[in-house]
């Protein structure tokens, strides 16, 4: 399929791509595929009072039928889904198998979604007082903002949106300003949902902004978008944080991970070599939960790492439209610049470099592909503490559980974890409060492809949001404490006595 017909198929019009000063290029070939028109600060600002006026209905409407908006989102999203996985291939450059996950991923929250609404439970709780009750309710909480990042171009949005509407919060979208071609794909199919739904949904319900950081930032400070839910770096998610305590607005931070695998003298080698792979050089190294620090037991270190490194010499890179690819490109020629940068400084700090630096450069000029890299180290200095946005695995050797959950939990950052070991007393020590410091810990599975039925996020430099399943929706709601008094007395609380 050429680049035009990709875009058509996702029902968006390449001649309306034109004459506009953001220029979108795709990462597989580093072409231009639109230049669109952004959106100002005075845009943002009047689609923050559309979302407003939005709230005053959505949050009337009942959230049962709230659901039912959720359920024609997922049915659009299923008959869109073979378009709008190669959309995000172009563009984002992920291979087309994990363009389509990353829709199923969205059409999976929403069938979600819509059981939730049906189920957004309060609690009733014993009240100390005579003829009194007490109930904890959930209510809707306002416009929510989300800001996503390039790498996961609509998938996170999703696990926003499709809770915050059911929840009964508006949405507004900035998505990253590398991949906003699936966003305005999704924000088209959305735009259709809504006209068939009728005058349920109010107009500013769902919107899209296109544009740089600086329409994140109109999000954070005005005081009517009450939740920024973002995903991306953390320098991202300090600046966001900083500008919403300023109002005490409030944030769902998906941010930078730095995520780690033990291997244990009793795992089982092949699948551990398996999910080694898929989680280290899958989307290139450019997920949030990429396998970065590989930490394995002295005893089996001289076994694994020799097929690991042989595994990576056949890894088939290439252009990720194309059947059989399983690395495709990284963002963009910076990202590749910043991972050569690590692999140097990795080699100051004595690393061994197995692999690595650009391939595919006759092909694809524009473009950025790159060899994935092993680098064994001789223990996890400086730079294994720092998430670079690249397939770069660094290995190190630990010799007791002890020392090796200790070297797990040193770096900043704390999303998703694992262990491979078939030994009850390591893997539970591994899931315990002695154990991974992050939202996410994981045994006999690599770091990365949550399911969407578990809360997402993580801790530390992560950031502390969570998302998607579980009780996540929570976040777009606010709670109420209700006490009622059916008695005729006034009795207050602690046994008071306030006589007048
Ligand atoms: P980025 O931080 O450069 O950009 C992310 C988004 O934030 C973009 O839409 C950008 O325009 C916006 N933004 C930037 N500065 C802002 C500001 N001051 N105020 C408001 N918005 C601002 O990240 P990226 O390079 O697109 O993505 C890669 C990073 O995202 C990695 O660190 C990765 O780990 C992280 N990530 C985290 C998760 C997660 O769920 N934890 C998921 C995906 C990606």
């Amino acid at each position: 399929m050429t680049y035009t017909e990709i875009l058509k198929a996702a029902r968006l019009d390449p001649e309306t791509f034109r004459g506009g000063e953001l220029t979108v290029t795709t990462p597989v070939d580093g072409t231009e595929v639109a230049a669109l028109r952004q959106h100002t600060r005075a845009d943002a600002e009047a689609a923050i009072a559309r979302a407003a006026g939005a709230f005053d209905k959505w949050r009337r409407v009942p959230a049962p039928r709230r659901g039912e908006l959720v359920r024609r989102l997922g049915v659009a999203l299923r008959e869109e889904k073979e378009a709008l996985g190669r959309l995000v291939t172009l563009d984002c450059g992920k291979i087309v198998q994990e363009g389509l996950g990353e829709v199923q991923e969205m059409i999976d929250i929403c069938d979600f979604a819509v059981g939730l609404s049906r189920q957004l439970h309060g609690l009733t709780i014993a009240s100390e007082r005579p003829g009194h009750a007490m109930r904890e309710t959930w209510h809707p909480k306002g416009v929510c903002g989300v800001i996503t990042a390039f790498n996961f171009p609509v998938a996170p949005w999703s696990w926003n949106a499709a809770l915050a509407l059911v929840c009964g919060d508006p949405v507004i979208w900035k998505p990253s300003e590398k991949t906003p071609l699936t966003a305005l794909a999704v924000q088209g199919i959305c735009d259709r949902v809504c006209r068939d739904f009728g005058e349920d949904a109010p107009e500013g319900l769902i919107q899209t902004l296109v544009g740089g950081h600086e329409l994140g930032q109109a999000l954070s400070a005005s005081e009517d978008v009450a939740i920024v839910s973002a995903t991306g770096s953390v320098p991202m998610g300090r600046a966001v944080a900083g500008e919403m305590a300023k109002r005490l607005g409030r944030t769902i931070l998906e941010l930078g991970g730095n995520n780690g695998m033990i291997v244990a003298p009793s795992a089982d080698l092949e699948m551990a070599l398996r999910a080694i792979v898929f989680s280290a050089v899958g989307t290139a190294g450019q997920r949030c939960t990429t396998l970065r620090r590989l930490i394995v037991h002295e005893d089996i270190y001289d076994d694994l790492l020799p097929r690991l490194i042989a595994a990576y010499e056949t890894l088939p890179i290439g252009n990720p439209l194309e059947d059989g690819t399983l690395v495709g490109p990284l963002i963009d020629k910076a990202a590749a610049g910043a991972m050569a940068q690590a692999l140097k400084q990795a080699q100051a700090e004595g690393g061994t470099v197995h692999g690595g630096g650009a391939v595919l450069e006759d092909d694809f000029p524009g473009a950025a592909y790159v060899a994935p890299s092993i680098v064994e180290m001789p223990q996890q200095s400086a730079i294994m503490h720092h998430e670079t946005f690249a397939p770069i695995l660094y290995a190190v050797k630990y010799k007791t559980l002890e020392e090796a959950i200790a070297l797990h939990n040193a770096v900043p950052q704390g999303l998703s974890s694992c262990i491979f070991s078939t030994d009850l007393r390591e893997t539970e020590t591994f899931l315990s409060a002695v154990g991974s410091d992050c939202g996410i810990a994981n045994v006999n599975i690599g770091p990365s492809g949550a399911e969407i039925g578990g809360a997402f996020g993580g801790e530390k430099d992560t950031g502390g949001g969570r998302e998607s399943g579980s009780d996540a929706w929570k976040g777009y709601m606010r709670r109420q404490t209700q006490t009622i008094n059916y008695s005729r007395e006034l009795p207050l609380a602690q046994g008071i006595r306030f006589d007048i």
